[in-house]
């Protein structure tokens, strides 16, 4: 400030010192103020433009193209420059972390979407977007009211209730891809909304399966023992011969069995969803497994048709197979027994284990029999999906046993493959991996000695 007073006086002083050495006269003096006069007004002229120079690159809002400057003016342009240069970084500072912000809110798999005080959408992440099929470049400040037309939606966004999360199908959903979203308004600061919407198409999926799954285990179970209390009744209430008696017991044992065999079925699907997948490291001789089912395989033929049917068990090479030997057995056993029970008695069923040349191995069972239609084939692993209901109950079926060997597939690591004609017969197979497959240990020794 000293030095702005001090140039200040000096222009002046200047002025009228050049003016008093060229004149002499009278009029010296007066001239000599007038030159002190121009002078300070030169001085004012270039402090203006000076002036001028911050005003004009503040206005121009450049804030790269910073003049330099000495002096008052210097420290001025220094000073503002400092202040423009906290204010840029505190700005991108604050501009990271909403970008940041923004993009947790993105990776959320929740919808999100940020509504105004009027109801209109200022960002929404890509969830919401595939969710209620918005567009970030057609959709930004537009009401949410216009773009989401489903009834319940508009019911539940026009009462203003937002306790609640509101049910209603995806834009992508169709009859037949169903997608069910939750929705849910949460009203925060002045007026504003934030949007949450949730794919709850799984959920109620495994919801409407299970509600399913009990209701069938309820009727599978309700009607043996429907049937047993009225063998019971019967027994208690009339007057039966001995040979009246035993018939009726014999049907109430079989009754007993029906409902011993469903709850082993179930026993067996809980526990494979339960517990951990069967060792890799744990060999076993398939030609054990193969013997027990052929064994099995005799009773029940005998059983249901008197032995008239052919079975034919064959092995390509005796081999291991890593894996739960009660799981296999019963995996095997219940393809067996299918095509036993649903192929007529005089027909012949083939079981067998066959080597792959890219070292996997198949395990198959091919009947005779009636066949399934190629609509009911995707289903038949589902628990108590069946095509001929009263066949499979006649033949003491529980519904589950495809279930089973789907599971015992999966967690082996192998396919389950099903094959079939109306008319002429089915074949069903599990692939297994070559990882679970070798040679037993003594055959490997001499191919390898
Ligand atoms: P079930 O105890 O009823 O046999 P599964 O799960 O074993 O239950 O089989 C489901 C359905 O698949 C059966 O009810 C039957 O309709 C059909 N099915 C299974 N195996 C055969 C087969 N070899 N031949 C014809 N139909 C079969």
């Amino acid at each position: 400030m000293f030095l702005r007073v001090f140039l200040f006086l000096f222009f002046q002083l200047l002025a009228a010192a050049l003016v008093c050495a060229m004149e002499s006269g009278p009029q010296r003096l007066l001239n000599a103020a007038l030159a002190a006069l121009v002078g300070a007004n030169l001085w004012l002229v270039l402090d203006g433009i000076r002036g001028m120079r911050l005003l004009t690159w503040l206005r121009s809002g450049d804030t790269s193209d910073i003049p330099l400057g000495s002096g008052f003016w210097g420290e001025v342009f220094d000073r503002v420059r400092k202040l423009v240069r906290q204010r840029d970084r505190a700005a991108s500072e604050s501009d990271i972390r909403l970008q940041d912000f923004l993009s947790a809110l993105q990776a959320s798999p929740s919808g999100v979407v940020l509504l105004d005080h009027d109801g209109r959408i200022e960002w929404f992440n890509q969830t919401a977007g595939n969710h209620f099929g918005l567009d970030a470049s057609r959709d930004m400040l537009q009401h949410l009211g216009n773009l989401v037309r489903d009834p319940s939606f508009a019911a539940y966004y026009a009462a203003h209730d937002f306790r609640q999360a509101v049910v209603m199908p995806g834009r992508a959903s169709s009859s037949t891809i169903p997608i069910k979203l939750s929705v849910h308004m949460h009203p925060y600061g002045e007026g504003r909304s934030l949007l949450l919407s949730r794919d709850i198409t799984a959920l109620e999926q495994a919801e409407a399966m299970r509600r399913d799954f009990v209701a069938n285990v309820s009727h599978e179970i309700r009607t043996p023992l429907t049937v047993l209390a009225g063998f019971v009744e019967t027994l208690q209430s009339l007057p039966l011969n001995e040979e009246e008696r035993s018939r009726y017991l014999e049907l109430m044992a079989q009754q007993g069995q029906r409902m011993q065999t469903l709850v082993s079925d179930l026993l067996t699907l809980s526990r494979l969803e339960g517990s951990p997948p069967p060792p890799a490291q744990e060999w076993l001789s398939v030609k054990t497994l193969m013997a027990q089912c052929q064994q099995d395989a005799r009773e029940l033929s005998s059983l249901l048709w008197g032995g008239s049917q052919s079975l034919h068990f064959a092995m390509d090479a005796a081999m291991d197979i890593a894996g739960s030997a009660s799981e296999l057995h019963s995996a095997f056993s219940n393809l067996i027994a299918n095509a036993i029970r649903y192929s007529p008695p005089d027909k012949s069923i083939a079981v067998r284990w066959s080597r792959l040349p890219d070292g996997s191995a198949l395990f198959s069972v091919k009947d005779q029999g009636h066949g399934i239609a190629p609509e009911h084939i995707p289903r038949l692993t589902e628990r108590f999906y069946r095509v001929d209901r009263s066949r499979s109950r006649e033949t003491g079926g529980t519904g589950l046993g495809l279930a089973i060997v789907k599971h015992v597939a999966q967690r082996h690591g192998a396919e389950l493959v099903i094959e079939s004609t109306p008319g002429k017969g089915s074949c069903f197979s599990i692939r297994f991996p070559a990882v679970r497959i070798r040679l037993p240990l003594v055959i490997s020794l001499v191919i390898g000695a």
